[in-house]
């Protein structure tokens, strides 16, 4: 059986190479369980779309496989319209949320067959090895298809309860070096005491899923309860990683790192019992550290390599924490902010603007609360996910009237795409560059205005 795995480029003119750690442990799944396949990495490679309609028909593929967040959806769409023309029998299977929140309109509108619901580590196997063998598509768990025009799904598949026992990603099909050397485009902060260039970083992954349910948000554990690895599974990991691929720097990739205090000290203790040296970032809640007696697990943190954490603000309205269901106090915000300052770790936080309840007054106050929180904020405008709260909003109140228009059209959170304030779009993103702005010049950060909004475009630049 030829199988093609395919990683989609979400943001192919973006300097900003994140390795795709979801694929990673789909292709890691697959060549444990013996199946080889061909890798098209679109976004290591970049390739134009001669290039890529060549490398599609270099051979006859049974089975095509790709995946990505649901903004790429017209990327996947595309893609499989091109897998189509040259293998017209092939299955062609797609993961992650753009499958598991729009099932329906992937499989009917696109020609995608196959749609791998939630967690894929264990479906993907079972699914490969059902069509090797010729299989009844109605025994494999955990996937909706397509046959004779109809939309089938099957009974879901059970969580890995226990996702220390996955296996570590095996980099080898992926152009690990091109990853690791573009990984510093990510890394902003402070507090790292080797040249920019040196910085060696790859992911790695400590959790599944999230404990909050943010009303604008979908992930592709929703759903799921929220699982954390053993930090012995972790370091291990960690310590071949850093044998093999001589890394200073990882990036904990996940929705959510720290969940608690007593999480985030037995981290850092362990980080710091293993020997093990390399710079991190982290991510947290907003209300984790408020207590004076938190600033000794900052510190010792800071002690164990950590440079940067973020924690969400989203804005600094009450009513619109509120109706984002976000269950944060802006004290608290400020107050975590305050303690990692003081521990020497970069604090970092990112904006939703757009809620309904939006007023040029609320964007004004949430850009100065993260100007007097020393933060300078990733800031985006609502964009609603299927499967979540806002999206059926958005649905309700015919703001999204036709779903593939709008799928069609989702991109980056950076593009006002859905406007559902009051506000026109140019006093909405007026407002928005006027708090950029602002803060950028209070707080020094140097950004020119084409890039107050997109900073990932300006990173490389930082020094
Ligand atoms: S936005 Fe962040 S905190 Fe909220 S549910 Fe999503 S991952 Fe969790």
């Amino acid at each position: 059986m030829n199988i093609l795995l395919i990683n989609i480029a979400l943001r192919p003119e973006s300097k900003v190479k994140l390795f795709p750690i979801g694929i990673g442990y789909i292709a890691t799944a697959m060549k444990n369980a013996g199946f080889e396949f061909d890798f098209i990495d679109l976004d290591a490679n970049r390739y134009s779309d001669k290039e890529v309609e060549r490398l599609i028909q270099k051979k006859t593929y049974d089975v095509a496989c790709m995946g990505c967040i649901v903004t790429g959806y017209s990327k996947v769409k595309n893609l499989a319209e091109m897998v189509r023309k040259y293998h017209k029998n092939a299955y062609i299977i797609v993961g992650n949320s753009v499958a598991t929140s729009i099932y329906n309109i992937l499989l009917s509108k696109t020609e995608a067959d196959i749609a791998v619901m939630g967690e894929g580590d264990i479906t993907i196997v079972d699914l490969l090895k059902t069509i090797d063998c010729g299989g009844d598509l109605k025994t494999v768990k955990g996937i909706c298809y397509t046959k004779k025009n109809n939309i089938y799904c099957n009974p879901c598949r059970e969580p890995i309860e226990n996702i220390s026992s996955l296996p570590h990603i095996d980099f080898s099909p992926f152009n690990i070096e091109e990853y690791i050397a573009n990984a510093k485009e990510q890394i902003s902060e402070d507090g790292i005491n080797i040249n920019r260039n040196e910085l060696r970083a790859l992911p790695v992954n400590t959790a599944r899923g999230c404990v909050a349910n943010c009303t604008f948000c979908y992930h592709n554990f929703r759903g799921y309860n929220y699982r954390y690895r053993s930090m012995e599974s972790i370091l291990t990991e960690i310590r071949e990683m850093i044998t093999k691929y001589n890394l200073n720097y990882i990036l904990f990739g996940d929705e959510l790192t720290l969940f608690s205090r007593k999480r985030a000290e037995d981290f850092a203790d362990a980080i710091l019992e293993s020997g093990l040296k390399f710079f991190w970032n982290v991510t947290c809640r907003a209300d984790c550290f408020i207590k004076d007696s938190d600033l000794n697990i900052l510190k010792k943190m800071k002690a164990a390599g950590c440079v940067s954490a973020s924690f969400s603000l989203e804005s600094s309205n009450a009513e619109i924490l509120k109706a984002m269901n976000k269950h944060i106090l802006v004290e608290d915000f400020s107050r975590t902010a305050e303690l990692f300052h003081k521990a020497g770790i970069t604090p970092s936080t990112s904006l939703v603007i757009g809620y309904p309840q939006e007023t040029l007054l609320t964007i004004r106050d949430t850009f100065k609360c993260c100007a007097e929180n020393r933060i300078y904020p990733s800031a985006g405008y609502l964009l609603p996910q299927p499967g979540s709260v806002m999206y059926e909003y958005a649905k309700e109140k015919n703001f999204i009237v036709d779903e593939e228009d709008y799928l069609l059209a989702m991109g980056d959170r950076q593009d006002l795409r859905l406007n559902m304030t009051n506000l026109s779009d140019q006093e909405m993103e007026e407002e928005v560059l006027a708090g950029l702005k602002y803060c950028n010049e209070l707080l020094d950060i140097g950004l020119d205005q084409d890039h107050l909004i997109k900073t990932q475009y300006y990173r490389k630049a930082k020094k």
